[in-house]
């Protein structure tokens, strides 16, 4: 097991260089064909699909995930979403006829969905293939080229490129800019079209700040401190099982990881014994073959934040059940720890932790629920148990967030038909489902009028008998109804007509 890689930045003229080029690619790609595309995404499909013992291999060794988390978050997450791609881009990008107003008549609209040009994307490290490469393939389908910059602590050096290189269009329109933040500045300094960012709240508000001086638009995918909902009539096998791996899938470091479990009064008692009593039983290890529940914390200074979290909590008065420590036999694994007596003025319930705690809370209301979840700067997912189906929903409908899964936890992700992405510090912006794939777009309204000797009633010259038709049109449009409205209206454009090619005078 190898630790984590790390590159130097680039320099401002290699930037300049791979943006110069990435501004070639997107004009060859312009003229391509969504067929041409589709052929570039089912050839690195088809290698992902061959390789993805050697991926999760790569994946595992710079994260320190489970095998099991590389092979279905990273693997089969990514395969899934090029499929949803060569199902439902087409319809989505298609060319939209919308309908033409009768004021308006004989003429036809339509919305052309069209590339961007050079798009940016910045990922993270906690999911370092899927974030990246699910992102570069829907704006390539949309037919942008892309600047891509994956995260200095997992660069995954060699492994974008080696997929790439399984269809030329997709390998000539792609560049993987190695490097960290002053790489990533000098990136957003070539101005591309849009940038599209996933990680820390912190850092998008930098994103956020050089992007304005140059009106980049900016989709951000930041951070979250995700709440899960336990009332007293949900199963409680299923919802311990279920917020158990919610929380400590990818041992915690997922943005939409459960990170604030609230339990109703009647079960809390009986939820606390049993979650810990099940976290006890998982398997912590890494470089496993399948087998391991529980992997290791990616990055050094991520385990210093989960130990400071807890130390804090600790030491303002939380009642510790498992874990509490890393692993005695390996630096890299924090125990799963389930803490209890907890308060608003602790750091974990504060911050992103961005690891295998659950911080487990009592709550009597669903009055009180619904507000003890929402009271976070963060807003991106949350996960709600129950047996009360209306009440489930009208939870789900006043909870201020981007997702909500049902009796089950992150499963929203799971679906590439729905659209992924926060809201208030977690962001702004949605991935996936058919708005995700439109942010990859411009959408270009048309109005297609004929070629012929018809002057417009709204053109010059304006005169005092149009203005009373005009007046006249209005409140027919707007203030008849049925056939009235229907004969008002042909009796107005005809009049209007009529005066359109008249001179003044
Ligand atoms: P980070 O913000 O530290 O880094 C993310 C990327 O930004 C890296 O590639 C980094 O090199 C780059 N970067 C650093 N400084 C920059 C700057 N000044 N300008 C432009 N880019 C810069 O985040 P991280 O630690 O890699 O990832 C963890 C965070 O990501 C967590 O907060 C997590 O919740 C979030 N995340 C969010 C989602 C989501 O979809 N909402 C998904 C995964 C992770």
């Amino acid at each position: 097991m190898t630790t984590p890689s790390t590159t130097t930045e680039m320099s401002a003229a290699a930037v300049a260089e791979a943006a110069a080029q990435a501004r070639a690619a997107a004009d060859k790609l312009a003229h391509t064909t969504l067929a041409e595309r589709f052929a570039a995404v089912k050839a690195i499909s088809a290698y992902v699909l061959e390789h993805k013992e050697d991926i999760a291999d790569a994946v595992c060794r710079e994260t320190r995930k489970t095998r099991t988390d590389a092979l279905v978050s990273e693997v089969m997450g990514v395969l899934d979403n090029f499929e949803w791609l060569l199902h439902r881009a087409p319809k989505i990008l298609a060319d939209q006829k919308v309908p033409t107003p009768i004021a308006l008549l004989g003429k036809k609209s339509r919305i052309y969905h069209q590339p961007l040009g050079v798009v940016l994307v910045i990922s993270p490290w906690n999911y370092p293939l899927h974030i990246g490469i699910t992102s570069i393939v829907a704006a390539f389908v949309c037919g942008n080229a892309v600047l891509f910059k994956p995260s200095e602590v997992t660069p995954l050096q060699g492994l974008f490129e080696r997929i790439f290189a399984a269809a030329p269009l997709l390998a000539q329109s792609v560049f993987v800019c190695y490097g960290g933040g002053e790489t990533a500045q000098r990136l957003i300094d070539t101005q591309p079209a849009k940038i599209f960012f996933t990680g820390s709240a912190r850092t998008g508000k930098r994103i956020l700040a050089q992007a304005a001086e140059k009106l980049i638009p900016v989709d951000l995918e930041l951070g979250g401190k995700d709440a899960a909902i336990v009332f007293d009539s949900a199963d409680l096998d299923r919802a311990v099982a279920g917020v158990m791996w919610g929380a400590l899938t990818n041992a915690g470091q997922s943005c939409s990881s459960l990170e604030r479990i609230y339990v109703q009064a009647g079960v809390y008692d009986e939820f606390v014994r049993r979650l810990s009593a099940a976290v006890n039983g998982l398997v912590l290890n890494y470089g496993d073959s399948g087998d391991a529940d529980i992997g290791g914390i990616t990055a050094a200074f991520q385990m210093n934040i989960i130990r400071r979290h807890v130390a804090d909590a600790r030491a303002k008065g939380a009642t510790q059940h498992t874990g509490g420590d890393v692993l005695a036999a390996s630096e890299h694994i924090f125990q799963p720890t389930v803490l209890t007596n907890l308060h608003e003025n602790m750091l974990l319930m504060q911050e992103e932790t961005f690891g295998p705690l659950l911080p487990v809370l009592k709550f009597d209301t669903e009055e009180e629920a619904v507000a003890l979840a929402n009271h976070s700067e963060f807003g991106l997912a949350a996960s709600v148990w129950g047996g009360d189906k209306a009440q489930l929903e009208r939870v789900t409908r006043r909870l201020v967030c981007g997702a909500v899964s049902v009796n089950n936890a992150m499963i929203t992700e799971g679906n590439p038909n729905l659209p992924f992405g926060g809201t208030k510090a977690s962001g702004h912006g949605r991935q996936k489902g058919a708005e995700g794939l439109l942010g990859y777009t411009r959408s270009k309204a048309v109005l297609y009028d004929g070629n012929s000797g018809k002057i417009e009633a709204n053109w010059y010259p304006y005169t005092q008998k149009k203005y009373h038709l005009f007046a006249n049109l209005i409140d027919t449009l707007f203030g008849k109804s049925g056939i009235a409205r229907l004969l008002g209206l042909i009796k107005t454009g005809t009049a209007l007509e009529g005066e359109a090619k008249k001179p003044r005078g």
